[in-house]
């Protein structure tokens, strides 16, 4: 069992309920368990800026699934809940779930790269990992309290849920 972080942003739709639905559907893959969930945030997007606010969190979660099987069913999941891939970086979307860490591996193949390499920069990844999981560090860029300091400032507010 690997214990692993998946960043969850949804800007389109019913936000919360998405984000609520990708934890219920992660939950329910065979090979992981111990789903658990952040605080959710609002975030001002990254990228184009005429675009909604999201609403982001963190899961922490532990598995039997190799990285690029977890890819796969994170992948799944984004478009079990009407995820549509443009082509436009960073646009609008229903669910986006990133493999934020893979217990303390580093992974740098063609479609998947651990730690997340934008994640140590974003305090909407960096705040809810530090609420789930304030002892956690980064491989190859420190701890998750330090890094939060020097982040990009996108969060608006924390949402009850
Ligand atoms: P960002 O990666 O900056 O958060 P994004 O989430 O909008 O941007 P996507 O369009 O969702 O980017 O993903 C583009 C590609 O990134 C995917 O096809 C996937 O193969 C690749 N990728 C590489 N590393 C990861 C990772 N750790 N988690 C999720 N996808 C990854
Ligand atoms: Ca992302
Ligand atoms: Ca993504």
């Amino acid at each position: 069992m690997v214990p692993c972080y998946i960043g969850l942003g949804s800007n389109l739709g019913r936000s919360q309920e998405l984000l609520e639905s990708a934890m219920a559907a992660l939950a329910a893959v065979d090979g992981i368990e111990s789903v658990r969930c952040s605080p959710l945030y609002r975030s001002r997007p990254q990228g184009p800026s005429d675009q909604p606010d999201y609403l982001n969190a963190v899961a922490e979660l532990v598995t039997t699934l190799k990285p690029h099987g977890l890819l796969k069913e994170l992948q799944a999941i984004e478009s079990a809940h009407g995820r549509v891939r443009d082509g436009q970086i960073w646009g609008p979307r229903t669910l986006d779930l990133d493999l934020l860490l893979y217990g303390d591996h580093v992974i740098d193949t063609p479609d998947l790269v651990v730690p997340h390499p934008r994640m140590a920069d974003r305090d909407f990844v960096l705040r809810p990992l530090l609420d789930l999981a304030p002892g956690v560090v980064i491989p190859g860029r420190g701890s998750v309290g330090a890094l939060l300091a020097g982040a990009s400032s996108h969060i608006r507010t924390g949402i009850e849920h």
